[in-house]
């Protein structure tokens, strides 16, 4: 049985992680400060007596006790309405959160997965994103905080790799979907089934021809595991996503499609520096972690839309109570 940190634990792809770490019988530190995260994604493993859940901020120091053997850091933000509400703090989450996380990755001598992301590449000059590919970022641009936050928490991890020889895993993720995600996060994943289910227009920004690549939370989570378990000398970074690219336009028919609905779209004004496509290259991860992923879109929007559904009815209910 490892001891296996999971900073952002309470988070949407967090609380998957803890799920399936605790299956496979590890004891879990689940930390989380709740600034996106949420009780209610953890509360069914609360009573749990191989769980704990740790509330802190990753921005100050911090002690665990005992041995550790493994640390998930996934503490940050993710949807972009989230990481600008503060841009400085999200800049501070990923860098001095990092650097506490590194420093006790080392007093442990415990491996260290950072989740990073395919935001590193920015609006990428190369397509699809390969892990060689530096990356286009807007450094003065609204996703800066971000981007650079991440590429900086990344650059961090490997002067640890040669400087300390600590054990490092760089997951860059690309757009992850599932249950558990925020409802009002304003990805476009929640945002789109909301609209959906409640009978509201789909907010398509710009015309919608920019492109996503969706990943299912079950396979990520079973990549970043796999990544964590890899040999000593496979540090990444590792693209981790499903290279199935679709156009936000032809997206936004495929959930009200799904839903049994008619498609009415509102055309929104395209956010500053949206990447235009996003697509992974995921040659590195099948090879070096015999991974890719195996859930279709249909299938994972049909569990996504359930939990989105659930939800609804359940807060419909209590606000008439
Ligand atoms: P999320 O917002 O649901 O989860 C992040 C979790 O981190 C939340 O529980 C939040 O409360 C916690 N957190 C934030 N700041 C913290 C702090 N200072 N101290 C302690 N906890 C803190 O996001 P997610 O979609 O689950 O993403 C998880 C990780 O994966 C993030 O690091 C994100 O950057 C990365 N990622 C996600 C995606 C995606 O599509 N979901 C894509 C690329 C990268
Ligand atoms: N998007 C959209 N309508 C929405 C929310 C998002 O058209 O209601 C678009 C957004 O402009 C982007 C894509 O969907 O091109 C994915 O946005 P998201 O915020 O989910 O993730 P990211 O931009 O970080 O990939």
């Amino acid at each position: 049985m490892k001891r296996i940190l999971v900073a952002g634990g309470a988070g949407f792809v967090g609380s998957h992680l803890c799920d399936r770490l605790l299956a496979e019988g590890h004891h879990v530190i689940c930390l989380d400060n709740l600034l996106t995260g949420s009780h209610d994604n953890v509360s069914h493993n609360l009573d749990h007596p191989r769980f704990e859940f740790m509330e802190h901020d990753i921005v100050e120091p911090l002690k665990i006790r005992g041995k550790l053997d493994e640390i998930y850091n996934l503490a940050c933000p993710a949807s972009p309405v989230h990481y600008q509400a503060d841009p400085h703090y999200t800049v501070m989450i990923s860098v001095m959160g990092v650097y506490h996380l590194l420093a006790l990755a080392r007093e442990k001598g415990a491996r260290i997965l950072q989740a990073s992301t395919s935001e590193v590449y920015g609006d990428p000059l190369k397509h699809p994103q390969t892990e060689s590919d530096n990356g286009n970022v807007n450094c003065t641009g609204p996703r800066a905080c971000y981007d650079e936050g991440k590429r900086c928490a990344e650059a961090m991890l490997f002067d640890a790799l040669r400087q300390h020889g600590t054990n490092i895993k760089v997951a860059r993720i690309f757009n992850t979907y599932g249950p558990r995600m925020h409802e009002k996060d304003g990805r476009v994943v929640s945002n789109f089934a909301v609209q959906v289910l409640t009978g509201q227009p789909i907010t398509v920004y710009g015309e919608g021809r920019q492109t996503r690549s969706f990943c299912y939370v079950d396979d990520l989570v079973d990549g970043l595991m796999k990544l964590m378990n890899s040999p000593d000398g496979v540090h990444g970074p590792v693209n981790l996503g499903n290279p199935d690219e679709v156009t936000i336009l032809e997206f936004a028919h495929r959930i009200a499609a799904h839903v049994g609905v008619e498609a009415e779209i509102l055309l929104k004004p395209l956010p500053v520096d949206d990447p235009q496509r996003r697509r992974p290259d995921i040659r590195v991860a099948r090879e070096v972690l015999g991974w890719a992923p195996s859930t279709v879109l249909e299938e994972g929007l049909s569990r996504t839309v359930d939990y989105f559904r659930a939800k609804l009815n359940r807060e419909d209910r209590l606000s008439r109570k």
